[in-house]
């Protein structure tokens, strides 16, 4: 399959979904607070990304049955929103899709929900810097290896691990496009990076070991050790020159 690279226009398109993205994202982040339920966020942000004309990209994807992805404390990705009623201290991850006149934006967040461990905010910080240090690489003539390197040696450099089963993505027609963006691998291999490129970085990264599994509802993946997960993701454009963060709308005082 081949990597496209995307025209100026395409790419305000694709923001334009991006954003909607981190706008659903920031509101989430106002409306956590312990007792809501992960199936209240759900709704929440459903209505959100409608009444701002958009799909939610995830609802009905390969038969996923919700809105966004919420995963707690040792789920790593793809949890499913429901009964859960969130607790102070829980890390959550929310993982959000929108399709938008027919271009993607996707973008993740993990926030405190109210005061959290500090092992829980050095995660979400290590976290979060590792994706900038990701997206930092994302100029012309770069590989995309050295977008995973810059991820992983960050990472590891402050005692964590990288998740390995699960990769980032290009995204703009559709919401999983080539090339493949691993968290982990050495520097200078994979597809060399253009302008117009488009990619979902999303490094998840674990407190324990780099393993997971996926639990018997078939989506929800967790780390094998029970340990905590954290999983940032934007989606941004190989500018000529630079990165430039499509779903950026977060900001510090958002961060839960
Ligand atoms: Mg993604």
């Amino acid at each position: 399959m081949a990597v496209y690279t995307r025209s100026r226009e395409e790419i305000e398109k694709i923001r334009a979904a991006a954003q909607l993205v981190g706008m659903t994202l920031r509101e989430l982040g106002r409306s956590l607070r312990p007792g809501i339920t992960t199936a209240e966020l759900d709704a929440l942000a459903e209505t959100f990304i409608r009444d701002h004309g958009g799909r939610p990209a995830f609802k009905g994807y390969r038969g996923f049955p919700a809105s966004i992805c919420p995963s707690v404390n040792e789920e790593v990705v793809h949890g499913i929103p429901g009964p859960r009623v969130l607790r102070e201290g829980d890390l959550v991850g929310i993982d959000v899709g929108v399709e938008l006149n027919s271009y993607y934006g996707d973008a993740a967040w993990t926030f405190g929900v109210g005061p959290v461990s500090a092992e829980a905010e050095r995660l979400m910080q290590v976290t979060r810097e590792s994706l900038m240090l990701g997206i930092a690489q994302a100029r012309p003539g770069n590989r995309v290896g050295d977008i995973s390197n810059a991820v992983q040696s960050y990472v590891e450099r402050e005692g964590f691990s990288v998740v390995r089963a699960l990769v980032g993505h290009g995204i703009g027609r559709e919401m999983h496009e080539e090339p493949a963006v691993p968290n982990f691998g050495p520097p200078g291999r994979g597809p060399r990076l253009m302008t117009g490129y488009v990619l979902a970085i999303e490094p998840m990264v674990n407190v324990g070991g780099p393993d997971v599994e996926t639990r018997s509802d078939g989506w929800t993946v967790a780390t094998k050790d029970g340990t905590l997960s954290a999983h940032f993701e934007h989606t941004v454009a190989v500018g000529p020159d630079g990165p430039e963060i499509l779903s950026e709308l977060l900001d510090h005082e958002d961060r839960g």
